[in-house]
């Protein structure tokens, strides 16, 4: 497996002109990172994992510094993965100073969910998304499900911006218990960690009540209930379409999806179901 850090290394890389599936990380790989590297496999001939801590999408009191960092061990996870490349450029080449050109999502797509939250958030995952896009030119890339949000959004800036690339989405991966694996579950204590997955069971509850016919307004409000009562500070519950986020008071004849956000002491965590 190659280690690429300079955009020498990459276009180098390029040089093969095989068939190549891109999947952005920020890296401390986990099994849901795992299985969009084997969607990736399936829809060209070669993977390219990008590991990088994009600064620009972390708030200033968000967990840039202390977001785990582990090289070494995620090499070896990808290697035996079979993945063909890793993208690990300094930030200094990702980011040439000053940094004065950005790529702004639009309002409708992005100052709502976590965008509504986190000020800034995707425009800095829009950007990092594009220089890696310029990069590697993939003609495939993979984004997980579970960040459902980011994936709409850089599925509409590749289609707007013109990319010649394949957007894929690869399904949630969850642990046994049903919580989804993320970077920031290690953050949890042993008491949280078994509390984290009542977030899985609430969205399994609030769709099978809205599909059964229960009004929005009650599920929203028993849902976000139940979370306080537990120890959690909601963020946001939201049911919303999938093709363009708005949402929904009735089932809609598109596919939805409930999305929620919400802390856990200091870790926040995200999910979502689809109906
Ligand atoms: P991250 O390293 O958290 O930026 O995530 C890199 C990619 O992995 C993003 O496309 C995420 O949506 C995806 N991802 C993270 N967690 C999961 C999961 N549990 N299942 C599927 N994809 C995931």
């Amino acid at each position: 497996m190659l280690i690429l850090s300079t955009p020498e290394d990459v276009a180098r890389f390029r040089q093969t002109g095989k068939k190549l599936a891109l999947v952005p990380t920020m890296g401390n790989l986990h099994a849901g990172h795992l299985s969009l590297v084997r969607l990736a496999k399936q829809h060209a001939d070669e993977v390219l994992v990008s590991i990088f801590v994009n600064r620009l999408q972390f708030g200033p009191n968000e967990d840039f510094d202390r977001y785990p960092r582990t090289f070494e061990r995620d090499c070896a996870l990808l290697e035996a993965e079979g993945c063909t490349a890793v993208l690990h450029p300094e930030e200094s080449t990702l980011y040439p100073q000053p940094q004065q050109y950005f790529v702004e999502p639009p309002e409708a797509l992005s100052d709502t969910l976590c965008g509504a939250f986190r000020p800034g958030h995707f425009r800095g995952v829009c950007t990092v998304v594009s220089k890696l896009f310029n990069l590697s030119r993939p003609d495939v890339a993979v984004f997980g499900l579970k960040d459902f949000q980011q994936f709409l959004i850089l599925r509409e800036m590749t289609r707007q911006m013109n990319h010649p690339i394949e957007i894929i989405g690869g399904e949630i991966v969850r642990e046994a218990d049903g919580l989804a694996m993320s970077s920031r579950n290690q953050y949890l204590d042993p008491a949280q960690r078994a509390e984290a997955t009542r977030l899985y069971r609430l969205l399994q509850t609030a769709t099978a009540r809205l599909k059964a016919g229960d009004t929005w307004a009650d599920v929203q409000a028993a849902t976000q209930a139940e979370l306080q009562a537990n120890g959690w500070v909601p963020q946001y519950l939201e049911w919303r379409r999938d093709d363009n986020l708005q949402p929904c008071e009735q089932l809609p004849d598109v596919a939805s999806r409930l999305l929620i956000a919400a802390f856990s002491g200091n870790t926040r965590l995200i999910d979502n179901l689809s109906l």
